[in-house]
């Protein structure tokens, strides 16, 4: 499943993008670029993976579509040559006293590099579009919120083998970001669950990698895209350059869609992993979006131009690590 190979118009993408931000002089004389150095991010393999989350239907935590999404991913992410460990826990549903099986999945590459990047995204989606006027019970399928991130993740895959050091990088797929039936619910479990893991880890000294920054992405597909930087991300001292670095590195691309200033405040899985675990997190996110908690989130909103806008920009980030 996984695409490490790079198809000579990708190289030569990456080969123009490199030039343009003076990374690389051009000798025409030059052999073509490594493979796994030029193994670039495809949208439109993105958004396949998009549309094949989105086709299982609700992925609601602890659902059977829950279950077929995290059979799904496990085997593209093991398939592409990563490390795979799910980790478990339960909670308990608010109204019904039963425990509900959660599970974060974490996703490593380069498992003996001690310092490490995490890029996070929720795979659960909101039991119900609460915010359609029409249909608030009606059917939710979460495309820009839910799969979208996962599906920049399964992409992203493809140039992970090759990603040079000296970072690790760990995808975690987060459950029961949205667990929320009502108003009083709390948000955020899966996020909560790993930091508070992770942050015992280290204090035990049983962990001895560290993260070094996060981002979380999420909604990061909007076929209307606009990622302005999130006002919380940008506010905390230890987050801001992370923050900084992301929107250099998009300037330089020249990909427009990361706007470079605040633009709103979020409540997402990057509060936990910052107070909680001390990762320095940042949000990608684009939350000017009409469908977002409706029956319209589908793929039909979603773009893969999108999807390649935000994927190319971390991963050039994730390279640009020294
Ligand atoms: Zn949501």
């Amino acid at each position: 499943m996984a695409s490490r190979f790079a198809r000579p118009i990708a190289v030569s993408v990456v080969l123009i993008a490199l030039v343009a931000i003076g990374a690389i002089s051009v000798m025409a004389e030059e052999p073509a670029v490594p493979v796994a150095a030029a193994a670039s991010f495809s949208g439109a393999r993105a958004m396949a993976h998009l549309e094949a989350i989105v086709a299982i239907g609700p992925r609601v935590s602890g659902s059977e579509g829950m279950r077929q999404q995290r059979e799904m991913v496990v085997d593209h992410f093991r398939a592409a040559g990563a490390t795979v460990t799910p980790q478990r826990f339960q909670i308990r549903d608010r109204k019904s006293g039963q425990g509900v099986a959660m599970e974060n999945i974490v996703i490593g590459w380069h498992p003996d590099r001690q310092e490490r990047i995490l890029l996070g995204a929720h795979y659960d989606t909101r039991p119900f579009p609460d915010r359609d006027r029409d249909d608030p019970r009606g059917t939710f399928v979460g495309a820009n919120d839910g799969a979208s991130g996962v599906a920049l993740l399964m992409e992203l895959a493809g140039a992970m083998p090759g990603l040079e050091g000296p970072v690790g990088v760990d995808f975690v797929l987060f459950d029961g970001e949205e667990y929320v039936f009502g108003p009083r619910d709390p948000y955020f479990l899966g996020s909560t669950h790993f930091a508070r893991q992770y942050a015992a880890g280290r204090k035990a000294g049983e962990t001895t990698w560290s993260y070094r920054a996060g981002l979380v992405l999420d909604m990061v597909a909007d076929a209307d895209l606009a990622i302005f930087q999130e006002s919380k991300s940008v506010s905390w001292p230890e987050t801001r350059p992370v923050v900084d670095e992301v929107w250099d590195v998009a300037r330089r691309m020249g990909v427009r869609q990361f706007i470079p200033r605040p633009g709103y405040e979020v409540e997402d899985d990057h509060v936990p992993l910052r107070n909680l675990g001390k990762i320095p997190t940042a949000d990608i996110i684009d939350f000017n979006y009409p469908a977002w908690h409706t029956t319209r989130d589908t793929a039909a909103a979603c773009s893969g131009e999108s999807l390649e806008a935000v994927g190319s920009v971390v991963l050039q980030w994730l390279r640009e690590q020294r």
